[in-house]
């Protein structure tokens, strides 16, 4: 039986929802595995528990609609709490394996995602500070811990840095929705772009007719050529002073101008200006920063992540995306035809492992990710000896043991197979396969 917890201004609410089968009601919302509630957020129990859905009842808040669920009629609720169900069951695979996510600001975000499908979508709405955001991964780094990561210009909240960085440990990977210019000064996408001088910048600016005289060939905007005298309207050239009567025959209108009201600058371009709603900066648009928009998709290795007990996991993720890299297949080959001469003419030795993972069943993630797989073999390359060479392939991890001898090998597979225990989750390491490959068969691979 799933538990529910009505906050107490909705308590009678609970007769009339006829939920009896799969659900119960409890009576403190930190026993429950999802919660009602009026009009917002509850912020105390989602202090304690980022991961258990709230459903909120009443006032439409477009900004939470994702996170919590909005209704109309009670009939809704049912419905709403029978799609939260693989969000519950995937927070309490977490609490019953006890993942140390709580005070970890990455396991939190990404345990987040991972219980909401995998996927977190930016929010487009004026109601943002910076006409965009991530609410919910917002809400979880105030109670967490504030990112390090300082707002710059093109990012909308350190949010966006923040993710950005699981992307670049390759723990999200992520889809551009949308791109957009943002204030140079404050990175919102809550601007007004006007026409303006191009002198002043004034949004004062008229369009008038450019006149031209046939006889002088003078021309200017229609202004200059108006003269009233006594109500009545003359039309005069002003170079040679003579009077134009007939369109067509006297002079006609070329083009436009613009005529700055400001300034009095005429031009026959304006530029366009723009000014943020967030900070009232005004700036040229050739000012404006570019700002890309992205929604963010967990990857497998965010996936293992998630699920690795061990909270180090991210600081050796972030250690290994700095540190020097695998060796193309191409250049792998090349190594091993050296290994492959050596042998014969020298008697060298050398051992090629390689590793595989067989698929499982769980979440439908593929363990074949390259990322994945690169991200285990630069693992490997750090604990190896120096000179030891490793590339990703084909969804194997080829390792090239230069001078190892063929009764070590017990010895390095169990190593290896330690280090990824280690290191992953058992649930990883269980369905990793380390073999000897024959260098007959590496160097028949050249061959093709
Ligand atoms: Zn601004
Ligand atoms: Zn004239
Ligand atoms: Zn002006």
């Amino acid at each position: 039986m799933l538990k529910l917890f009505l906050q107490a201004s909705l308590s009678t609410l609970w007769d009339r929802l006829s939920l009896q089968g799969k659900w119960q009601q409890v009576a403190s919302a930190i026993e429950a595995d999802a919660l009602i509630c009026k009009d917002s957020l509850d912020e105390e129990t989602f202090l304690q528990n980022p991961l258990m859905p709230q459903i909120i009842i009443g006032k439409k808040d477009s900004v939470l609609s994702e996170f919590s669920c909005e209704m109309s009629t009670l009939n809704d609720i049912p419905v709403i709490l029978e799609s939260l169900e693989e969000i519950i069951s995937k927070s309490q695979t977490l609490h019953n394996k006890k993942i140390p996510y709580k005070n970890d600001l990455f396991h939190t975000v990404l345990a987040f995602i991972w219980t909401r499908g995998g996927y977190v979508k930016a929010h487009l709405s004026h109601t943002l500070t910076y006409g965009y955001g991530y609410p919910f991964i917002e809400k979880i780094c105030k109670i967490i811990t504030p990112p390090p990561w300082k707002h710059q210009n093109q990012q909308a909240s350190p949010i966006v840095g923040l993710l950005n960085h699981l992307e670049k440990l390759k723990l999200l990977s992520s889809h551009i929705v949308e791109r957009a210019h943002s204030c140079p000064s404050c990175a919102s996408l809550n601007i007004i772009l006007r026409d303006g001088c191009s002198q002043c910048h004034s949004p004062h600016i008229n369009k008038h007719s450019i006149v031209h005289h046939f006889k002088c060939a003078y021309q200017a905007a229609q202004h200059h050529f108006i003269r009233n005298t006594d109500k009545i309207v003359e039309f005069i050239c002003p170079h040679c002073h003579e009077e134009l009567i007939h369109f067509g025959v006297d002079y006609d209108k070329p083009g436009e101008v613009f005529l700055c009201e400001n300034c009095h600058y005429e031009s026959s371009d304006t530029v366009v200006v723009g000014r943020c709603l967030n900070c009232q900066f005004s700036f040229r648009s050739n000012e404006t920063a570019q700002c890309v928009i992205k929604d963010y998709i967990l990857t497998a290795l965010g996936h293992r992540a998630v699920l690795s007990l061990s909270s180090d996991i991210f600081s050796q993720i972030e250690e290994l995306a700095d540190e020097k890299d695998l060796i193309s297949y191409a250049e792998f080959l090349r190594h091993t035809k050296h290994l492959s001469s050596y042998k014969e003419r020298y008697g060298l030795e050398g051992l090629i492992l390689s590793i595989q993972i067989s698929q499982t069943q769980d979440e439908g993630q593929t363990l074949e990710d390259e990322t994945l797989l690169r991200t285990i073999g630069k693992t490997i390359l750090r604990d190896t000896r120096e000179g030891d060479l490793i590339s990703v392939h084909d969804g194997h991890i080829f390792i090239l043991m230069m001078g190892a001898q063929e009764d070590t090998k017990e010895q390095a597979i169990e190593h290896i197979q330690q280090l990824i225990h280690e290191t992953f989750n058992e649930d990883i390491s269980d369905h990793i396969i380390i073999e000897e490959y024959m260098l007959e068969n590496v160097l028949k691979d050249q061959e093709h």
